[in-house]
């Protein structure tokens, strides 16, 4: 087989084999050698509900006869008003307004561009951006930028502008983080925080606690410096509850949602602000308005697929199948857990991650790939980062399906 297409995160040189995938519903994707396989990562972390909805599979089918494609800069369509009223209905109320965009890392970069923007506005210019160790963010240049730097993106470094950063809040080390943050905010040319609440998800699935959370943005928020949640991982559900910050009551000045946001099923993604943001950016001067669009900004048929996500969680008990999912996450990480060849158990909602003892960490080692190809053999889809196994199903995974998955992964602990 030699195809033309160039992958994503893929070392072509290397030869390995890429499965073809024909269908998928539920928690199982069908590849074309006729294997049913467990997808045990919700398609790299956005598939909530399961793959093909059909709540989502109708609303996309009914909207792509109806409303394609429209420009959306001057112009509205009912997706998005639908979408923007479900948001405004569930998401914290002081986040009053939404931009659309259509990707993790684009919403991010708008949020950058928000933040920029208020200050700008206020005629007190400020553009130094505070992030967090072993933060991810995207992989555009911008989301790189504010991102932990390493081997994903050495070569592209000369381009990356300069951020501050503050230390991981590891559990017994979070003071460090609060007097690095109150320290930084203190210099007086910070515009804005961005990190992912809670668990930081590219970075090993790191956690750290609610009440550090809770005690970062005070400190942000008694400095005026903006606190921007990236949620784009941890949104819709993933760790428990709607949002992340919900846990460290904490309201963000801005926030990004992007994977969840269709369920999984179309690309789209929103970055969602305070009024006082927005009020930033009002003027009758031109040159003051929020810069920036992409082709298929609110698509219609992204929209609608989000319009139905939305009404699946005001209509379905989409919280008991987390709390679920959860409890049964605990049960088989607490019985893995034990075993002296993991390290560090760790859980929040659905999200369940454990560290394989080894002496060869780091990502470009050759462990996380054997493992992959063998849950691969085993038809799992699990992606492990580095040494780090974790796994985040879809809501609906069957206790069988994930029974199978943790077998999976007691069986490498014997074979690695
Ligand atoms: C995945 C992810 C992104 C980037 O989203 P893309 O849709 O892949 O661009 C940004 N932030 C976080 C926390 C993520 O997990």
């Amino acid at each position: 087989m030699n195809s033309p297409v160039w992958h994503p995160f893929t070392q072509h040189g290397l030869g390995e084999p890429i499965p073809k995938v024909l269908s998928a519903r539920g928690a199982l994707l069908q590849t074309e050698d006729g294997r049913t396989v467990i997808d045990a990562i919700s398609s790299w972390w956005v598939t909530t509900h399961g793959h093909c909805h059909p709540r989502i599979v109708n609303a996309i089918a009914e909207q792509a006869g109806k409303l394609d494609q429209v420009i959306f800069a001057g112009w509205t369509h009912e997706p998005a008003e639908q979408v923007a009223a479900g948001l405004r209905a569930i998401m914290p109320k002081d986040l009053a307004r939404v931009f659309f965009s259509d990707s993790g890392s684009t919403c991010v970069e708008v949020a950058l561009k928000m933040a920029l923007g208020y200050w700008a506005g206020r005629g007190e210019p400020r553009h130094r951006i505070l992030v967090m160790e072993h933060s991810y963010h995207g992989d555009t240049i911008g989301t790189m930028s504010v991102g932990a730097r390493g081997v994903f993106n050495r070569t592209y470094e000369p381009l990356l502008f300069d951020v501050g950063r503050i230390p991981f809040p590891a559990a017994g080390a979070e003071q460090a983080t609060l007097d690095a943050l109150e320290a930084a905010c203190r210099a007086g040319d910070v515009a804005a925080l961005v990190l992912e609440p809670l668990v930081l998800g590219a970075g090993g699935m790191l956690v750290y606690s609610p009440e550090t959370l809770a005690r970062m943005h005070a400190i942000c928020a008694a400095a005026g410096v903006l606190f921007i949640a990236d949620e784009v991982m941890t949104g819709w559900g993933r760790t428990g509850t709607l949002l992340a910050c919900e846990q460290a009551n904490v309201l963000p000045d801005i926030l990004c949602l992007s994977k969840g946001l269709t369920g999984g099923s179309m690309p789209l993604a929103v970055t969602m602000a305070r009024e006082s943001v927005y009020d930033a950016h009002l003027s009758e001067d031109r040159a003051k308005m929020l810069f920036h669009s992409s082709s298929y900004t609110a698509n219609p048929i992204a929209c609608a697929a989000a319009a139905a996500n939305l009404s699946i969680w005001r209509e379905e008990p989409v919280l008991e199948r987390i709390a679920t999912l959860a409890a049964r996450q605990a049960e088989r990480l607490e019985k893995l857990g034990r075993y002296a060849h993991f390290d560090n158990p760790r859980q929040l909602g659905t999200i369940a991650a454990l560290d394989l003892k080894t002496d060869q960490g780091g990502y470009l080692d050759t462990l996380a790939p054997r493992l992959m190809a063998f849950f691969r053999d085993r038809d799992v889809l699990l992606r492990p980062l580095g040494n780090t196994v974790y796994v985040m199903p879809p809501y609906c995974v069957t206790e069988e399906q994930l029974a199978q998955v943790w077998d999976a992964i007691g069986e490498a602990v014997i074979s690695f």
